[in-house]
């Protein structure tokens, strides 16, 4: 959550990645011979493949099933308070399935949860709000559907929800994680702290954002397996910004990062979201995935 206003902020308009490519006109002459030109052509091609995370994420995924398969049929529930969700959701959805072979059904509020049914159909949960109150029985079933199995991904303030339940540490117990305040917005660096989980694969060592959240961490469930931390500019405390973990027979993946599009217009955040959400429907290959534990 946070009160700063986007006007407030500075824009920082070079992103991790973005990087410089020379031109092959300009360092091309003429008097070159076409094996030599022929030799710039393969270096420049390679250098390409070998040092463009931009090209290499923005992708399809060629971990995902096959392109005939159908696509993974995904419940997107946002909205709520603090957060541009008009323009973040439709934003996340709409990259996300560039990326890999999802459709989503965009909902931006709780009315679905009245039934305990709401989740039949679909292969995920995505929750992407920020919301202080829930209807008990709407939680229950949003309990009881993760519970049974369903694959489900949290983000950013959906950590933060429904403090105001009386059952806010059955959701807690759901996130995998328990987490109540979060630093001022702004700039800090991330750091993998597994290489266990192809989840984070892609991702880069020392990832920065220009501008988000710090969720710190309180509490976390015995079987969480952190993926990504972070070192607060506060206080240099490191609390945890991604996690996997099992709830009921539900592989459930979350990270409190994504505030706004400061985080969410970053190719590496987006890829991911997108290997999260793969590999809580388990469609991550597994051959980058050792088992550590
Ligand atoms: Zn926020």
């Amino acid at each position: 959550m946070s009160h700063t206003t986007h006007s407030q902020r500075k824009l920082i308009s070079e992103k991790w990645s973005r990087f410089w490519v020379p031109s092959p006109i300009s360092h091309v002459s003429g008097k070159f011979s076409s094996v030599t030109n022929f030799t710039l052509f393969v270096l420049l091609q390679f250098a390409l493949l070998t040092a463009s995370p931009v090209s290499a994420m923005s992708s399809r995924d060629s971990r995902q099933e096959p392109s005939s398969a159908p696509p993974l049929k995904a419940l997107f529930i946002t909205g709520g308070v603090y957060h541009d969700y008009d323009k973040l959701a439709p934003y996340l959805t709409s990259h996300l399935s560039g990326l890999i072979n999802i459709r989503f059904d965009l909902v931006t509020n709780l009315d679905k949860l009245s039934s305990e049914h709401f989740a039949d159909g679909y292969d995920l949960i995505v929750y992407d709000f920020c919301l202080d109150d829930v209807d008990p029985i709407a939680l229950d079933h949003a309990l009881q559907v993760g519970h049974k199995g369903k694959p489900t991904v949290f983000i950013h303030c959906a950590i933060h929800s429904f403090r105001n339940s009386s059952k806010i540490h059955q959701w807690e117990d759901y996130v995998g994680l328990r987490s109540k305040f979060h630093d001022a917005f702004g700039p800090f660096a991330t750091q993998k702290v597994t290489t266990c989980n192809s989840i984070v694969a892609d991702f880069p060592e020392n990832w920065k954002t220009s501008g988000d959240e710090l969720y710190q961490t309180i509490k976390v469930l015995p079987k969480t397996q952190p993926l990504i931390t972070a070192k607060s500019p506060v206080d240099g405390r490191v609390h945890i910004v991604a996690w996997v973990h099992r709830y009921g027979r539900a592989r459930v993946f979350a990270t409190t990062l994504g505030h706004d599009s400061e985080t969410a217009e970053s190719p590496a955040y987006l890829r991911l979201l997108a290997n999260g959400i793969l590999w809580a429907c388990d469609k991550l290959d597994n051959d980058r995935n050792p088992k550590c534990r």
